[in-house]
């Protein structure tokens, strides 16, 4: 079956100076050349490929702007950025026989390299440059090389093979929980008794004043969330309600809120207040969630004597003291082996089932199955 021609709107709708329009598909030229008119004449099929030809759009009113043949079957067209102006060229194209199609669809079907797509999607909701970075390899072929190359020692399926394929697996599984976060926030829930500084230490953590900061305990009362970078990674910190027992129906829910959060979170944090003696409720906060990281803050005030407190991390959002440590011991527990440059990451669900599944296979001995889910990822 012939390909259709598509044309597909590259910039983001709304208003710009600059759209861009590409037209892809095997009557890219001849669509584009019905209504291009360069201002030498010369028609854009007689253009050199990547050379930049300056005209008119014979549509309408008619539109200055400029095209350019990027290959046998793609012409971009790039026109001034109003809605009006692009309304007419997709409405040309369109009667000339074109399929418009979003830039996802557009994307999405791409013949040539089904990982490479799947990047340039992933990569648009990349949302710090560590992660772009990360996604930019494997939209260059990291993660694809990666597959190829294990399905080609599956292909030998020679012990030595089948167990080298094992490893590379191995280490492809051990990225999935960062290769999850490249376009998803890992989330961070801090918990704790009401006016410890929970919503203090955000504030700081963030580096602008985001959630409610009061002397009234309570006053947090329900989930409030900020989002913001550490160390290139994106993470959503989230302040729980204060987990006490109340009486209160309202701030009951929250606290039941508060709890699935912890639940959910990838890093659990519970503050307490170095200035207040250790309680039971304290200690009963530790005991209900073991793998959390203790923060001891107002180190500012003068420590409260009595029991000994958990080992943790002492802070102060008054004078800062510790909240750099508090960002390293996050970093170290969210993403503790970052890959290195031109390293492979799995990044999408596709990805991290059809591994998993390639590597359970392998376990029982089902050499086939494993070459066939990693086979449906290409
Ligand atoms: P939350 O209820 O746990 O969110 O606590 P808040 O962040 O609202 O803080 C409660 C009170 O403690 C506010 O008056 C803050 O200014 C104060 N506070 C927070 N952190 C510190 C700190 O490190 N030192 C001192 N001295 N006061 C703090």
């Amino acid at each position: 079956m012939t390909r259709k021609t598509f044309c597909v709107m590259l910039t983001p709708p709304g208003r710009g100076a600059i759209a861009s329009v590409l037209v892809d598909g095997p009557r890219a030229a001849e669509f584009a050349g019905r209504f291009f008119r360069s201002a030498g004449g010369k028609p854009l099929a007689g253009y050199a490929l990547d050379a930049i030809a300056f005209g008119r759009w014979d549509f309408g009113p008619g539109e200055d702007l400029v095209a350019c043949r990027r290959s046998e079957h793609r012409v971009e067209i790039h026109c001034h950025g109003g809605q009006a102006a692009v309304g007419a060229l997709l409405e040309s194209l369109a009667m000339a026989g074109c399929q418009t199609v979003s830039w996802t669809e557009w994307l999405a079907n791409q013949p040539e390299d089904r990982i490479q797509s799947q990047a340039a999607l992933a990569l648009a909701h990349a949302p710090t440059e560590r992660t772009a970075a990360i996604l930019l390899d494997q939209f260059s072929g990291a993660f694809g090389s990666a597959i190829n190359e294990v399905l080609r020692l599956l292909e030998f399926s020679d012990a030595n093979s089948v167990a080298a394929a094992r490893t590379s697996l191995e280490a492809l599984q051990s990225r999935v929980p960062l290769g999850r976060h490249l376009t998803e926030p890992f989330l961070v829930a801090l918990a704790g008794r009401p006016n410890v500084g929970k919503s203090s230490l955000i504030n700081a953590l963030v580096g602008y004043r985001r959630s409610i900061v009061s002397d009234q305990p309570g006053a947090t009362r329900d989930i409030v969330t900020a989002a913001t970078a550490l160390a290139g990674w994106p993470v959503e910190i989230a302040d729980t309600a204060g987990l006490r027992p109340t009486e209160d129906s309202l701030e009951h829910a929250g606290v039941r809120r508060a709890e699935q959060t912890l639940r959910d979170a990838d890093a659990r944090v519970l503050v307490f207040d170095a200035s207040a003696r250790w309680s039971g409720d304290d200690q009963a906060l530790v005991d209900a969630w073991p793998d959390a990281l203790a923060v001891h803050n107002k180190i500012d005030l003068p420590r409260a004597a009595g029991p000994t407190r958990p080992a943790g991390i002492d802070t102060s959002t008054i004078t800062m003291a510790g909240i750099d440590k508090l960002a390293d011991a996050l970093i170290s527990r969210l993403a503790p082996n970052p890959p290195p440059p031109g390293a492979p990451m799995p990044f999408r669900a596709s990805h991290f089932e059809a591994i998993a599944e390639a590597g359970q296979c392998l376990s029982h001995g089902d050499l086939p199955g494993a070459l066939a889910a990693l086979r449906s990822l290409l």
